[in-house]
């Protein structure tokens, strides 16, 4: 390509974006021995939008990382979900698992995704700052993707990268996976959430807090939304508040969003402080691909690992644990595949890895999109909402459901009836 530095820079395998599907993947992989590159168009420490909520998947993902999790290390902690709802309120305290930690952590994405990227680093991936992947090198003769032509540094000079292996771990947008030819399913569920951050007396809470019942405008005229607000103190003096919404089920298209954060914010009491005047920052959104909406997971060398393979959970809006869930994952079929010794053998481990992520998620994810689609009945919603919480028993199997913890094996009744109706559940 005229005009582009032929750098002389390969590694085993290239993951582009250093969010925690990237930098986790880059960590297992680095870990078993390969040379990785992690390239990351932004520095660190860099904002994310996100409501900066882990719950115990995450903090699972990020004790198998390495990583120092205690309060001493500036995290921190929550022992469950407080939800709100039809005047009603009831504290949920994470189970006591063998699989997962009884309890979820709390960090502001600068410093979180700044922490996990360090790990990788520590692991001997070497992470490439300001680096915009602008698109694949293919091999011409079989279409493989052989490396990504970049732009890099402030003065934004052409680079290529080569590694017989790329992951896409660049996000919702995913650039790389679209100029692969690799589009979002458009029957998938698909939210939109957004956050900011004021500071509050609220801060220092050990729940995170859910609140059902948000209005697209004032009662009574506000139509009962598919989705959920937040309040999660982050104990540094500030809470950072938001809501996530499905939009599929929204009967017009771009909603204010921010004015429907403003409005949820009036209606709570005033001594809490979420005022415009408290506000530390602006309200910024973003979309939660959900439901693996965009496959196949492997094709001609690429892997597609977190908001890139779609992988936010459909029930709760929750991204974090499964980006570093299906980073590990594919981290894991790279390195077996990377040890068979022929290029038939290795494609044959590669190409398995769709089914690995839809055995870890794929029935539960096909459970969400089913209540995906009763939730975005206003009946049901409204239901829900205004009788959920008189029902603690259902509540208690709703919230071991929504947030995906159970044990796979052993563990109590709810355990089994929820693996089972997973289990029974087609996988697509
Ligand atoms: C308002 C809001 C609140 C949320 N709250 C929560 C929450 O509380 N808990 C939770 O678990 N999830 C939450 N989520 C979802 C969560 O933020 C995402 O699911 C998660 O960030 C996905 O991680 P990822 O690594 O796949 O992608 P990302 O975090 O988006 O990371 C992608 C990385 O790739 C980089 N990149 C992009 N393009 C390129 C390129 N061309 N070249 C190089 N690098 C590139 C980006 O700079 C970025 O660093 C929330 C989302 C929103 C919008």
């Amino acid at each position: 390509m005229p005009g582009t530095e032929a750098f002389p820079d390969t590694a085993d395998v290239i993951v582009v974006g250093a969010g925690p599907a990237g930098s986790t993947a880059a960590h297992h992989l680095a870990r078993a021995g390969l040379d990785v590159l992690l390239l990351e168009k932004t520095a660190f420490p860099r904002e994310k939008v996100c409501g900066d909520g882990l719950t115990p998947r995450a903090v699972k993902e990020l004790v198998a990382m390495g990583i120092d999790i205690s309060p001493e290390a500036g995290w921190l902690r929550n022992k469950g979900l407080r939800v709100i709802s039809g005047g009603m309120r009831m504290e949920l305290d994470w189970p006591q698992l063998a699989t997962f930690p009884d309890h979820g952590l709390v960090r502001r994405r600068d410093d979180f995704d700044e922490r996990l990227a360090h790990q990788a680093r520590k692991a001997g991936a070497r992470l490439v700052e300001r680096c915009n992947v602008t698109g694949p090198v293919l091999d011409e003769r079989t279409g493989r993707i052989t490396g990504v032509h970049t732009r890099l540094g402030a003065d934004k000079r052409p680079v290529t990268f080569r590694a017989p292996l790329v992951v896409a771990a660049d996000g919702n947008s995913s650039r790389l996976s679209l100029a692969m030819g690799l589009h979002r399913r458009d029957d998938r569920p698909m939210g939109v959430a957004v956050r900011t951050y004021f500071t509050s007396p609220r801060h220092d809470d050990d729940y995170l807090e859910s609140w059902l019942e948000v209005r697209d405008c004032p009662e009574p005229d506000g139509r009962l939304l598919p989705g959920y607000a937040w309040v999660f103190g982050m104990g540094d003096g500030t809470c950072n508040v938001g809501l996530g919404v499905l939009d599929a089920s929204l009967p017009y298209r771009d909603p204010d969003w921010r004015g429907v954060l403003r409005t949820w914010c009036a209606s709570l009491p005033e001594e809490w402080g979420f005022t415009p005047e408290n506000m530390t920052g602006p309200v910024r959104g973003a979309a939660l691909p959900m439901g693996y909406n965009r496959q196949p997971h492997y094709s001609a060398g690429l892997l597609l690992v977190g908001d890139a393979a779609g992988a936010v959970n459909p029930f709760n809006g929750e991204g974090i644990a499964y980006a570093m869930e299906s980073g590990r994952i594919a981290a894991e079929v790279v390195v077996q595949a990377r040890a068979r010794r022929g290029a038939e053998g290795r494609e044959t481990a590669l190409r398995h890895y769709p089914q690995v992520l839809k055995a870890a998620h794929g029935g539960y994810y096909t459970l969400g999109r089913a209540f995906v689609k009763l939730i975005g009945r206003p009946a049901v919603m409204k239901l829900a909402a205004e009788r959920g919480l008189s029902h603690p028993q259902l509540m208690r199997i709703a919230f071991r459901l929504v947030n995906n913890l159970t044990d796979p094996t052993g563990g109590d009744a709810v355990d089994r009836v929820l693996n089972a109706l997973a289990r029974i559940t087609p996988r697509s």
